[in-house]
């Protein structure tokens, strides 16, 4: 059954970079971007150009390296911005050019110091610059979500009168709800999209911890391209993830029958690079990627996996790329084996509880066939102080995928 097809526009180069302690140097950019176009996003955004030499220079090595996917530059809505954008895309395969004023009053009176008429102005005349240098222009409405609702829509139409083809509706802030964005997307595309051949966007601050839910409420009430970062980051509380949300599509299509062209077993892999790239490492609990996501801690969840993973897993680590080991242990594996293994999933053991554990292994190992990694872990469970002792370690070792699966 295939769902409408809804566009990821990835900004991990862009709003991600701009968070503090995630920047990237330009081979660091084009590495991530290459990862970024196997993952099968469909829009690379590679940097604000007339920000600083460095986005530049980004923008334009990611054009010349991605070759299919859209490359998007950032401007604001004055002309040098939006010719350094275009010079940035210059030879890019698919170029867009996105361009953003704010639109809440807020905004208007504090930062623009412009009147409603004059921002409706600025959008005119930047959209038709950016149109006459680019065939794709995408528009946003920064600060959408706190904007008269009336206003927004008159500058959408606007945009897109200009040729504007894409609409990007930003909760800036972080501080919409999912049911309050969802009417705002429906009256969007009421009023100012129609039958007319343009998609709406969203782009989704996580503030209150809500960028996916308001994601995912949009795409329900219209939105066909979401904006989203690995790992989330992004400007203070991070982006939308676009983990979250492309395995919420797939692991729930019975609620959300949408599509995209995520290949979800790159999604680990992605997020490693970017973690390793900016030496960031993911918070273990997070949702899809985090090193605790396929843990089972718990023994009666151990239990439960160990029999039937889908007791307790509603998707597979292998389908978001994790990697699982298929060396599996049976009675003829020695104490090297063994413990060899254990330091693989990060237990690290002196000889003595080597030979502990080796017991216990054993004899478990003459009922069962295959021992597996759960097996191992369940095996450690037989609570013992050592054992304790053991996880303790595991815990600080850190690093890698396992090392901090414990008992
Ligand atoms: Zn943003």
């Amino acid at each position: 059954m295939a769902g409408e097809r809804i566009a990821v526009f990835d900004t991990t180069l862009r709003d991600g970079e701009q968070s503090p302690g995630c920047s990237m140097n330009l081979a660091e950019k084009v590495r991530m971007a290459q990862q970024l176009e196997t993952l099968g996003v469909d829009v690379i955004e590679a940097g604000f150009p007339i920000a600083s030499d460095g986005d530049f220079a980004a923008v334009r090595a990611v054009a010349a390296e991605c070759r299919s996917v859209t490359v998007a530059a950032l401007c604001r809505t004055s002309a040098p911005d939006v010719l350094r954008a275009a010079e940035a895309l210059e030879h890019a395969a698919h170029p867009r050019i996105h361009t953003f004023v704010a639109t809440s009053d807020l905004h208007l009176e504090y930062k623009l110091k412009k009147s409603r008429r004059e921002v409706i102005e600025m959008t005119r005349q930047a959209v038709s610059l950016a149109r006459e240098c680019a065939q794709e222009v995408e528009f946003s409405a920064e600060d959408a979500t706190r904007s008269d609702v009336d206003y927004l829509c008159e500058v959408f139409a606007t945009a897109v009168a200009a040729g504007a083809t894409i609409i990007n509706v930003p909760d800036t802030v972080g501080y919409t709800m999912p049911v309050e964005f969802s009417r705002l997307i429906r009256r969007v595309r009421e009023q100012v999209v129609g039958d007319r051949n343009v998609t709406i966007s969203v782009h989704c601050h996580d503030d209150l911890g809500l960028a996916v839910a308001n994601t995912l409420a949009a795409i329900e009430a219209g939105a066909r391209q979401v904006e989203c970062t690995i790992n989330g980051i992004g400007e203070r509380a991070g982006n939308a993830s676009l983990e979250e949300i492309a395995m919420a599509m797939k692991v729930r299509a019975d609620q959300l029958p949408f599509e995209t062209a995520i290949q979800t077993q790159e999604l680990y892999p992605t997020s490693q690079l970017l973690s390793s790239i900016i030496g960031c490492p993911v918070q273990p609990n997070k949702a899809i990627v985090g090193r605790n996501a396929f843990a089972h801690e718990a023994g009666i969840h151990q239990h439960g996996v160990i029999s039937n993973p889908l007791c307790y897993e509603i998707m597979t680590p292998e389908s978001v790329g994790v990697p699982t080991n298929n060396l599996v242990l049976g009675k003829h594996s020695g104490r090297h084996a063994l413990a060899l293994r254990y330091e693989d999933l990060g237990y690290s053991m002196q000889p003595a509880e080597v030979d502990e554990i080796y017991e216990r292994f054993t004899s478990l190992a003459d009922r069962k066939k295959h021992i597996y990694d759960q097996d191992l872990i369940a095996l450690l469970q037989v609570g013992s102080a050592t054992t304790e002792r053991i996880a303790t370690e595991a815990v600080t070792v850190g690093g890698s995928w396992a090392q901090s699966t414990r008992v």
